[in-house]
């Protein structure tokens, strides 16, 4: 599997790092980016993710045997229908959003005829930093990749997507893009949702300075993914609504058992509850939910 010409619009961490892995691994020829900032795609060059930008998407896309889209999700619709017209009908088109039933809608209503070779995916795999200065091509080595794939799919470019992923190191997963945003709303979106509800709360008290210069590791720990790119969560967290919503609901209550158990003082059965906690997180660290 070679690809001659690669375009990767949204050349950031994710973007930036698929492309220094494929290079990594000898799976392409030129790697052309595309983006909106300038002196984010110039970084990406200097860094040798690239081998050349153009500040358009379509242009970008032109003779491109293998297209990634890795801009924040709420820009995907756009993306999709300025590249569109554009597309070889062979080119493998894939992106690597968050969230998966949105982009899927919004692939449907602007690929045309081109959604057949359109491969949803998702790596399992990031961080707190964003932009090509953040990209790794190690990345992706150990960790999960997602695929949705779509009814209107060959058989075989799925297998091509699971291959090339396979192929810089991630391990590849199946599920619908239902399954998806159930999941990842869990085990993702909440968290960071509640990372950033934390620290905004504290920031927002009049004696924040005084919380602040007393936080030490445990909030650190807790807090790190409310460091993350503000546009790309607010993305996902409006594209996930309504599944964020439902693990936010059940969150509450987990809030409101504990609320209970402080209040009749039961330390016994909030010492369980923590117990139970930390079985099933040794359990998740040890590989047992694999
Ligand atoms: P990033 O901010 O590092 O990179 C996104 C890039 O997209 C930026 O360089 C930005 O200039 C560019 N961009 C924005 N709007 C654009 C547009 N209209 N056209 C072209 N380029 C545009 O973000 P990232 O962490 O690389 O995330 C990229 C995608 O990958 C997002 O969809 C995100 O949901 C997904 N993702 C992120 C992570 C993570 O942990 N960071 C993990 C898995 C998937």
């Amino acid at each position: 599997m070679f690809y001659q010409r690669v375009a990767v619009i949204g050349v950031g961490l994710i973007g930036g790092s698929f492309a220094l892995a494929l290079k990594g691994a000898k799976r392409c020829g030129h790697v052309v980016g595309a983006g909106r900032s300038a002196a984010n795609l110039e970084l990406a060059l200097e860094r040798g993710a690239v081998d050349s930008f153009e500040s358009e998407a379509a242009k970008a896309v032109r003779g491109a045997d293998l297209v990634l889209v890795a801009a924040p999700v709420a820009q995907f619709e756009k993306i999709f229908l300025e590249i569109n017209p554009h597309l070889k009908p062979d080119t493998l088109v894939m992106d690597a959003g968050s969230t998966k039933r949105d982009v899927v809608a919004a692939a449907r209503k602007r690929l045309g005829g081109n959604i057949a070779r359109f491969v949803p995916a998702h790596p399992i795999a990031g961080a707190e930093q964003s932009g090509a200065g953040a990209a790794d091509a190690g990345l992706f080595r150990g960790r999960r990749l997602i695929l949705t794939p779509l009814e209107e799919n060959k058989k075989e470019d799925v297998e091509t997507a699971a291959a090339l992923w396979a192929g810089i190191g991630a391990r590849v997963s199946r599920m619908s893009p239902q399954e998806h945003d159930e999941v990842f709303a869990a085990v993702s979106h909440l968290p960071h949702l509640l990372a950033f509800a934390l620290v905004s709360g504290i920031g927002a008290r009049a004696d924040a300075a005084r919380l602040f210069g007393y936080a030490a590791g445990g909030f650190r720990d807790f807090t790190r993914i409310a460091s993350s790119d503000p546009e790309m969560w607010r993305d996902i967290c409006m594209a996930n609504s309504d599944q964020l919503l439902k693990e936010l609901g059940c969150f509450s209550g987990e809030l409101e058992k504990m609320r209970k158990l402080l209040e009749s003082r039961n330390s016994k059965e909030l010492e369980k509850l923590f117990a139970e906690a930390r079985a099933a997180r040794g359990r998740w660290l040890n590989g047992g939910y694999e």
